[in-house]
């Protein structure tokens, strides 16, 4: 039943200015820098969430990118968020006094530190910057904005990771959580960094992780806190699908039609029934 409530409550977004008002919710972008042109030649910016939802749907990111509509938007995640916020904190004071992290001895990484760069804070700066790489021939700049990267001192390899916060009853294994139906996307966000960084002219381990907080859902009560149990959790990355993919979105902006949408989606078919259901009206 709660699940139906949330659901519900999302598929109303409404509008607001800086100042918490309520503004008219036009739907479509006005800024030209978001619109692609077929084969323009200035910089245009597309990040890995932009090229995650080329996979999901191609047609929902033609409207988006090249007709500029606005989706609704979706609330935001502020006790990931939070962890996330800390996490790096955290790791920032390792990597500013080269400690190794708790959590490394304990999971036998000897040559792994947290990985120091003059750019790591711009690298993070998803909105502004993140990994930058403008792909051969075209106007396209694919950015990714990181979480944190590790080097691996020994083999002098940039390591790419994510950190994750959930509420799972269960302890997070390695293949129960890789093989989960909502971690796919994960290792593709993983790749990406990988390739990105690959062709930034890195050296990136074959291996990347996912440093996984499971909040204790078993605890008897809230009492101010809530307590995390962090696993690491390696991936053996495949960046090989990538171009092939890049090509097709590529296709896809500089072509005159939108693709097909997605079948299984439930926003096209609420669209689809509520048009015909308000025509009868
Ligand atoms: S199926 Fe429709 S609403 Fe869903 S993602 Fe695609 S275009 Fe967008």
């Amino acid at each position: 039943m709660q699940a139906r409530i949330d659901k519900e409550r999302y598929m109303i977004s409404l509008k607001r200015n800086t100042k918490g008002e309520f503004v008219e919710a036009k739907g479509r972008r006005v800024q030209k820098k978001f619109i692609y042109q077929a084969n323009q030649t200035e910089e245009f910016r597309l990040s890995r969430g932009k090229f995650e939802d080329f996979l999901s749907c191609a047609r929902c990111f033609y409207l988006d990118r090249v007709c500029g509509l606005v989706s609704p938007g979706t609330p935001g995640w502020a006790l990931n968020s939070l962890t996330d916020d800390l996490l790096k904190k955290e790791f920032d004071i390792c990597r500013d006094q080269e400690l190794p992290h708790r959590l490394f001895t304990k999971s036998g990484f000897e040559d792994i530190v947290p990985f120091k760069h003059v750019n790591m804070d711009r690298w993070r700066d998803s909105l502004r910057h993140g990994l930058e790489f403008r792909l051969e021939g075209t106007a396209i700049l694919l950015t990714g904005g990181i979480d944190d990267l590790w080097f691996n001192q020994k083999t002098q390899e940039v390591i790419v990771l994510d950190y994750k916060s959930q509420a799972s009853p269960y302890p997070v294994r390695t293949r129960a959580y890789l093989d989960g139906t909502y971690h796919q996307g994960y290792k593709r966000q993983l790749e990406f960094y990988a390739f990105l960084l690959t062709k930034m002219e890195f050296k990136v381990a074959a291996v990347g992780y996912f440093y996984v907080c499971n909040a204790d859902k078993h605890a008897s009560g809230f009492y101010g806190q809530m307590n995390f149990e962090e696993t690491i959790v390696p991936y053996t990355l495949d960046t090989t699908w990538i171009p092939s993919k890049l090509d097709e979105m590529l296709a896809v902006l500089n072509g005159k039609k939108p693709p097909e949408s997605n079948p299984a989606c439930e926003n096209c078919a609420y669209s689809r029934e509520r048009l015909l259901t308000e025509s009868k009206l």
